[in-house]
């Protein structure tokens, strides 16, 4: 793959940005430019902006039904590009090929449910409220509608909102992250093949500029965001105070409770892919597990072996089980709170610092890590490593593990392993998170479901996908209707 210079998609062609600014944007895993991402200015969001309104009203008076013929369409070319942009995915992010299949597989879900709009954006009404007076509500779409997405899922995520954004009759504009844009690109390419008119889905390329540029334009109405906390902050803020509907998805820190009577095998094998799967920069990634009693002993022993086995490499050659991680700064990042919980007094179990592979010297690699004996109150225990790092928090009784769990501040998943109905329903009702998993490693929502994420973990209240994703990107319309004729008086 040679370096190209990336352009955006606006008004249905593709443009170069009006800037200078461009970022490299580097294989992880061997340590190559692959392409240059511009930095777009103020002055290209205007122009999307401008295509988007020119086009909604059009838009928005497509049936619903001819509307969801793109998406079938859509669906159809990333079945038939999949091996293409899984290459392009691991080539950009580092995640393996299996991965980066997975994540396909799980937005295209995304536009298949999208495909139900007809149904889903139905009202409901009500005859003879009074008299011969009729009530209805209506879904109507928002108009222009923007998201800003993350490096970890460069494909996934972008179509947690896109789908449902467009089907619902709304114009959309994305910002990818400026770190892995390529799988988008490549994206956009399927898209100009869709015959959309222009202006109802673009593409533009940058960072902050882009990103404030669409937080205060006055002509968007809503705000998707999935990435770190305090930029889920800064920007739930921002748009909120330009009046827009606001959605903004956080960072985690993951724990699972590991009961004795968990299937101890079973659980070891799940709890390895979650916490080392996609080097660990999973929103979902297990993070701590939580041993209960003498779940401790077994559980302890057999997370290193498998932490120590696990294949390390570039993720299209075969038989890797995990990738490098983002950048040469998230692995310093990652390292140092390794060391930060060596300092806090755990104890390093597997270390995953200062190692190569084998042919790739250049790559951001970090190895599986497993720390024992990590205090639920130091620092590391309360902070998002987002690398392949499992912590290890031994406690007493069920009780404690609940404490534990709830002591944290984001809430995007708790998981528990074990063997008891009753105690997995105790843990589900009471365990301060969104998205639950019993005997579930990654509890990651379908498309037709929510992606829940609580407290620090999401600013907002409706979530991505399925119908949240509806509710979000329509808005109600009451109408209480009479019409005087003979036959309202006659029935
Ligand atoms: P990030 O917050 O650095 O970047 C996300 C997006 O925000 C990018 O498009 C980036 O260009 C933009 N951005 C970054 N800094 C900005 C600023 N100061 N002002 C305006 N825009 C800015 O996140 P990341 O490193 O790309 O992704 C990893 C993070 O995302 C982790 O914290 C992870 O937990 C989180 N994440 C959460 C979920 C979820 O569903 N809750 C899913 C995936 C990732």
């Amino acid at each position: 793959m040679s370096a190209y210079t990336l352009r955006n998609f606006i008004n249905g062609r593709w443009q170069h940005a009006h800037t200078e600014q461009y970022l490299e944007v580097v294989n992880p895993a061997t340590a190559v430019t692959l392409s240059h991402v511009p930095l777009s200015p103020a002055a290209d969001v205007d122009t999307a902006v401008q295509a988007a309104q020119s086009a909604f009203p059009d838009w928005r008076r497509t049936p619903a039904g001819d509307r969801i013929q793109y998406l079938f369409k859509l669906k159809m070319l990333l079945e038939e590009h999949l091996d293409e942009l899984a290459r392009i995915i691991t080539n950009e992010c580092g995640k393996t090929y299996a991965e980066s299949v997975g994540e396909i597989r799980r937005g295209i879900e995304n536009v298949e449910v999208a495909c139900g709009i007809p149904s889903l954006m139905q009202g409901f009404n009500n005859e003879d409220i009074a008299p011969g007076i009729d009530e209805h509500m209506f879904r109507q779409p928002l108009g222009v509608v923007a998201a800003i997405t993350p490096f970890n899922f460069p494909l996934m995520i972008p179509l947690w909102f896109l789908p449902y954004a467009i089907a619902t009759g709304n114009c959309f504009i994305l910002k990818p992250s400026e770190r892995v844009p390529m799988s988008t690109q490549r994206f956009f390419d399927l898209v100009a093949q869709l015959d959309l008119p222009p202006g109802v889905l673009q593409l533009v390329n940058g960072g902050k500029e882009v990103v404030d540029a669409l937080l205060d334009h006055p002509a968007v109405r809503a705000i998707s965001f999935v990435g770190s906390t305090p930029v889920a902050q800064y920007i739930y803020g921002r748009a909120a105070a330009n009046g827009k509907r606001v959605q903004c998805q956080g960072g985690a820190k993951n724990p699972v409770v590991i009961m004795p009577d968990a299937d101890m095998d079973t659980a070891v094998r799940i709890m390895a892919d979650s916490a080392f799967g996609c080097a660990g920069q999973r929103c979902l990634a297990a993070s701590v597990a939580i041993t209960v009693g003498h779940a401790q002993t077994a559980f302890t022993e057999a997370i290193a072996d498998a932490a120590a086995s696990r294949k390390v490499g570039y993720g299209l050659d075969a038989g890797v089980q995990m990738g490098p991680v983002i950048s040469p700064a998230s692995k310093n990042r990652i390292e140092q709170l390794i060391g930060l919980g060596e300092q806090e007094g755990a104890q390093v179990l597997v270390d995953g610092r200062s190692r190569h592979v084998s042919g790739y010297e250049e790559g951001t690699f970090v190895f599986p890590t497993v720390l024992n004996g990590v205090h639920p109150q130091s620092e590391l225990a309360r902070t998002e490593i987002f690398g392949p790092v499992l912590s290890l928090t031994p406690v007493r009784d069920m009780d404690e593990a609940i404490a534990v769990v709830n002591g944290r501040a984001y809430g995007n998943m708790a998981c528990i392993f074990t063997g008891s109905g009753a105690t997995a329903r105790h843990f589900r009702y009471a365990a301060d998170a969104g998205n639950i998993g019993v005997n579930i490693g990654v509890a990651a929502p379908m498309a037709f479901f929510p992606f829940s994420g609580w407290n620090e973990s999401f600013y907002g209240d409706l979530h991505a996908q399925g119908r949240h994703g509806v509710e979000f990107y329509t808005q109600t319309k009451v109408v209480v209707e009479r019409w005087p004729s003979e036959w309202s008086r006659q029935f």
